[in-house]
């Protein structure tokens, strides 16, 4: 194998102080093996600049892609899962950032949360630049085939990311039924020896007999441990796929929608026997760092990577040199190359640190017109994030039926009356004691459909201000104060492509064949607005976003976006830091001229 050729270990394992803090908040055992104290395993498992580089040297090994260290985030409560997730995959990317070269990174996801789980494997995609995320099994007592995850799974499809999943120990009743009685051998028998591999793979299996790859077909993950122990059973369970009525050999599924790695089980009549059964197409590399550096008791041979060894176990295999050229990194490039491709492309990436990284914070949010469409959709995921979300509607009985249906508050407000938006200011600093951390000036309406421009009038165009323009200076002003009162006020102008001259003279974009002065005049009205205003309180961040053309009643949904698309931008600029941008305009890709 030529010098070089590159090496991408996929299962490197990490733990960040967010995490450790987290999990001994949850009460988890403060042990070496997940990085407490100072025993130089756990300092391995924490370092993440000169020790595991050099390490890293030793193995032979080009770039760690990390992950956290099992079980992720998937032992927290849901609220704390999806902040401590969000918060350990921005430190994760500030860590690839700092050393491209050498790090990339898997995302970690707030599976009991299966909503927000789906929505920042999405944010940690799109706008942090992972190729993918690491899960960890079952979640408390449900396993990775349960339906409340297809929309998780239905996520990485669309956006063609693998899922790696790793091993945790098993359920506390089989643990006491299988491996109770033997002391610390026990222990590790139920997890590293053994029992792990099963409890994974049998959850593979289930994933495959209750149709999980047959309703996402594109769905790909990365299984580790050679195939958590069930590959080398798959010529004897396959017979179950009549019964199952699977669409496909049970075997189709190993070779069309996994990916088979070591983790550092060097061991080559494993990596004969997987290469027999997927192919060396569907073999990538990983050494499980740290769990097998410097680790051979009694000089066992099949579980250390030190010494080179991680490259030379590589090296020496029984297979072409473009094949093991394709298992060190190839593989890899050509499953996830694209998510780098399109991350490059994007001009400023929307990478802003959100405001609710704690555990405990969380924002209260006033979305206007937010009874369906984007305003609806923008609750539902700001909701799923554990912020409070007011829905405001004009019409009483559309507001509380949206806001009933996602666990919101209501309020009404309809942005063309002065006294409807002074009485929502009101009910809202009642409840919230005078404050209001986001201001969401979603509502509008647009032009009449199908005008001549020489047919618009003054009156038409009125009409449209009225709710565009005037409607959202009267919600900001009316909000104001509270706004102010609130430690990091953010306001979110919905603005539109429409409504900028950079976007609508472009000739290849959609936005440059409408002609509707008063829509569009009316969305550049409000740029000048949320430039205007930023400039002049730099205590808010205000900013206008472009959701893009996404089919909603709007547009008789005609728009080629999904809802879920269209909010990205909003809800990213929603959530922002005190340290995140003021005074721009941004879609769901980044910047948008003026
Ligand atoms: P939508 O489904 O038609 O929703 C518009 C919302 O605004 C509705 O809840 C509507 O309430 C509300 N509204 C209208 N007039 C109001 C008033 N006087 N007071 C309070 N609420 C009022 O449209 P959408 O596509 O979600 O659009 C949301 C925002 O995104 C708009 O500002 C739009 O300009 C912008 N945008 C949309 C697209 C797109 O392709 N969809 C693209 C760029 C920008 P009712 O149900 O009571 O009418």
């Amino acid at each position: 194998m030529s010098d070089a050729t590159r090496i991408v270990g996929l299962e490197e394992h990490v733990v960040l102080p967010v995490l450790l803090e987290a999990w001994t908040l949850a009460g988890v055992p403060q042990i070496s093996q997940l990085g407490y104290g100072d025993e130089p395993f756990a300092q391995r498992l924490r370092d993440v600049s000169d020790r595991r580089l050099a390490d890293m040297d030793d193995q032979g090994i080009d770039v760690q892609v990390l992950s956290l260290a099992t079980p992720g985030v998937q032992n927290l409560s849901t609220e704390d899962s999806v902040t401590v997730a969000r918060e350990a995959n921005d430190a994760l990317a500030e860590i690839v950032d700092g050393n491209p070269e050498r790090f990339q990174a898997l995302a970690a996801i707030p599976t009991p949360a299966p909503e927000a789980a789906a929505e920042e494997l999405e944010r940690a995609v799109t706008q942090l630049g992972f190729r993918g995320a690491m899960l960890y099994g079952r979640t408390g007592d449900t396993l990775a085939d349960a339906p409340e995850f297809d929309h998780l799974y239905a996520t990485a499809e669309r956006l063609r990311v693998p899922l790696h999943f790793h091993p945790q120990t098993p359920v506390p009743a089989v643990m006491e039924a299988y491996y109770s009685g033997l002391g610390r051998t026990g222990r590790g028998l139920a997890t590293a020896g053994l029992g792990g591999y099963y409890d994974l793979g049998v959850q593979y299996l289930r994933m495959i007999f209750s149709g999980v790859f047959d309703r996402h077909p594109e769905l790909q993950v990365i299984a580790g441990h050679w195939g958590e122990v069930v590959l080398f059973y798959v010529d004897h369970t396959g017979i179950l796929a009549s019964s199952a009525n699977l669409e496909r050999p049970l075997v189709d599924y190993f070779r069309e929608n996994f990916w088979v790695t070591g983790s550092g089980t060097v061991s080559e009549r494993y990596l004969r026997w997987t290469s027999e059964v997927v192919g060396t197409d569907r073999m990538m590399y990983s050494t499980d760092y740290p769990y097998t550096y410097a680790t051979s008791p009694d000089g066992y041979a099949f579980l250390d990577t030190s010494n080179g060894v991680g490259r030379t176990f590589l090296e020496q295999a029984p297979f072409t040199e473009e094949e093991k050229a394709a298992i060190g990194s190839g593989n890899w490039e050509q499953l996830t190359g694209h998510v780098v491709a399109s991350h490059a492309e994007r001009s400023v990436p929307l990478r802003v640190r959100p405001a609710d990284t704690s555990p405990h914070l969380k924002s209260s949010i006033l979305i206007t017109g937010a009874n369906k469409g984007l305003g609806r959709e923008a609750a539902r995921r700001l909701l799923a994030s554990g912020h409070d979300v007011w829905i405001g509607a004009r019409d009483p009985e559309r507001g509380r039926e949206a806001a009933e249906a996602l666990g919101a508050r209501y309020v009404a407000i309809d942005v063309t009356d002065d006294a409807s938006v002074a009485q929502a200011a009101e009910e809202v600093a009642a409840a919230t004691g005078g404050t209001l951390d986001v201001l969401i000036n979603n509502a509008g309406i647009p032009s009449t459909y199908g005008l001549d421009v020489a047919d618009v009038t003054a009156s038409e165009v009125e009409a449209v201000y009225a709710v565009n323009v005037f409607g959202a200076v009267r919600t900001f002003h009316a909000f104001l104060p509270l706004l102010r009162r609130a430690p990091n006020g953010v306001v979110v102008n919905v603005s539109s492509g429409l409504g900028s001259h950079a976007v609508t003279s472009d000739p290849e974009r959609i936005e440059s064949t409408f002609q509707q002065p008063g829509y569009t005049s009316s969305k550049a009205a409000l740029n000048m607005l949320t430039a205007q205003w930023a400039a002049a309180l730099p205590g808010l961040r205000i900013n206008s976003v472009d959701p893009g053309y996404t089919a909603t009643e709007f547009n008789g949904h005609s728009g080629p976006q999904t809802v879920q698309e269209g909010t990205d931008a909003i809800v990213t600029m929603a959530t922002i830091g005190p340290d995140g941008p003021t005074g721009t305009f941004a879609d769901r890709h980044g910047t948008v001229g003026w």
